[in-house]
């Protein structure tokens, strides 16, 4: 078995015929993320302790206890994730020094399905960013071509899962930012419906759009752990009720008759280059071929996807990093004495000097939004507008069954070349933000290469809770890409 391209169900397969121990696979992998993050910046915190920890798998099978569906996986999480005893900094300085006493609910249930955690991700600071740039750790590289990015903010996770340094990688999605680094750096991403996953223990962005989920490289392994991290937790409100998903066993290849939905507003876009669109129609031909039917859907509303977003997504974090105070826990500014110094002195050196540029925009923004003379003007306004965006989508799900389209307006671009310029960096979300504002499922699929070798996806879009449909219409159209089977950095 190849561990460089090896699914779990290989894996699983191996390890129950004692062909393979977890603890050499921990040990594989741990040594390459060793040698590669230098180059790559990929890990905040490598886990030197994942072989031990995946010697309790070998235990389990040498007991000959059953074992789960990701034993002995090595994983990659997002450092927005919780994780017990492991450092945890949203990439960020005001965060550097916490170390949760407890597993996000998502990392919990990862290792209840033995899984390992071989270490925690690089992200741009608070998952605020498209390109990894804005992390307090320094960017994160394309491991195909490291002058790139990786995208963002799940840039670590897409990074460390594009050059094999882990077997799985978990990512969160607050606008994005699960599909668009899958699709710069050419793996598996998927963003499940709003309420499927649970957002306990995940440090809050805006937690009306948040949701995590797999960045992996094949669609059956995101099956995989989506059977493994969704459900219901009365730790999270927001989580549905539903049957346990078996969105793996119920892969199912045969589209015949799908109905494909294309926006009509998304080939007007503006900036969007054409080897992307080339993509779409290629994906467009091939799923065509496997028997799926198209029909043209608009959506009116695309234009003020990205300002509502911007506007909501602010709003949110402006409220939700207010608890970053110096106080509790956390960064606090270096003070000599805190006896003659105002709270206000106090709040503003540790927040000034605790958070990032970008971030601190954002919270200057959100509050804004938020103060009561601008409110209506702009919160409430947004808010509508999103409920419309929704049903506008809920209409077209009457139509088609998944939408196709691109991910980004372009392949990855190079490090430096959009950070000063944030509008653009903004812009770059025009095609991700509705489905979070909607609470839909997306995922990126590698599909082909750019003309400078660089990945390309497509998005695929599924209605609400209809994850196991846009799982199989993407298992299909698989194997008919260009990228199947392609890693970069594979020694
Ligand atoms: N690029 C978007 C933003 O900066 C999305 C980020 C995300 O999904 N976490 O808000």
């Amino acid at each position: 078995m190849d561990l460089n391209k090896a699914t779990y169900a290989e894996l699983n397969q191996q390890l129950q015929a004692k062909k393979i121990s977890a603890a050499e696979v921990a040990k594989f992998f741990l040594e390459k993320t060793n040698r590669l993050n230098g180059k790559l910046n990929a890990f905040i915190s490598v886990n030197e302790n994942v072989v031990r920890e995946a010697e309790v798998v070998d235990q389990k099978i040498a007991k000959g206890e059953t074992i789960g569906a990701l034993a002995g996986v090595p994983f990659a999480i997002k450092d927005l994730l919780c994780t017990k005893g492991i450092k945890t900094t949203a990439a960020s300085k005001i965060l550097s020094n916490f170390i949760p006493p407890y597993d996000a609910t998502v990392v919990r249930r990862l290792k209840e399905s033995g899984a390992v955690v071989l270490g925690k991700t690089n992200l741009d600071e608070f998952a605020m960013g498209s390109s990894n740039e804005t992390s307090a750790f320094g960017p994160v590289k394309n491991p195909w071509n490291i002058e790139y990015v990786p995208g963002g903010s799940s840039g670590g996770s897409a990074s460390a899962q594009a050059a094999r340094m882990v077997m799985g990688s978990i990512g969160t999605d607050t606008g994005g930012s699960i599909r668009q680094p899958s699709n710069f750096c050419g793996i598996v991403g998927v963003k499940p419906t709003y309420g499927r996953v649970s957002r306990y223990g995940i440090v809050a962005y805006a937690s009306s759009l948040d949701q995590a989920g797999p960045m992996v490289s094949s669609v059956s392994d995101a099956a995989t752990v989506l059977d493994a991290i969704c459900g219901k937790d009365t730790l999270d409100m927001t989580t549905a009720h539903l049957p346990k998903t078996e969105f793996n066993k119920n892969l199912n290849p045969n589209i015949k008759g799908i109905k494909v939905g294309l926006i009509k507003e998304y080939f007007s876009t503006s900036g969007i280059q054409p080897e992307v669109m080339a993509a779409v129609e290629k994906a467009k031909d091939n799923l065509k071929n496997l028997g799926a039917e198209f029909v043209e859907i608009s959506i009116p509303l695309t234009e003020y996807a990205v300002p509502i977003y911007y506007l909501i997504a602010a709003s949110e974090c402006s409220s939700n990093l207010s608890r970053y105070d110096g106080v509790k826990y956390g960064y606090r500014a270096n003070f000599k004495s805190l006896s003659d110094l105002s709270l206000d002195e106090f709040y503003s050196q540790t927040r000034g000097q605790g958070f990032g540029t970008e971030v601190k925009r954002r919270i200057m923004l959100g509050t804004y939004c938020l103060s009561s003379g601008y409110y209506d003007a702009y919160y409430r306004k947004a808010c509508q507008v999103r409920r419309l965006l929704r049903e506008q989508f809920n209409e077209a799900f009457k139509v088609c069954d998944v939408i196709l389209s691109p991910v980004t307006t372009s392949p990855a671009f190079k490090i430096g070349s959009r950070i000063y310029d944030p509008l653009t960096m903004y812009l770059n979300d025009i095609f991700t933000v509705s489905t979070n504002l909607s609470g839909l499922p997306g995922m990126s699929l590698p599909f082909s290469f750019s003309k400078e070798g660089l990945p390309l996806g497509i998005q695929l879009t599924g209605a609400h809770f209809k994850e196991q449909l846009m799982l199989n219409v993407a298992l299909a159209l698989e194997e008919t890409t260009e990228q199947k089977g392609r890693f970069a950095y594979v020694s």
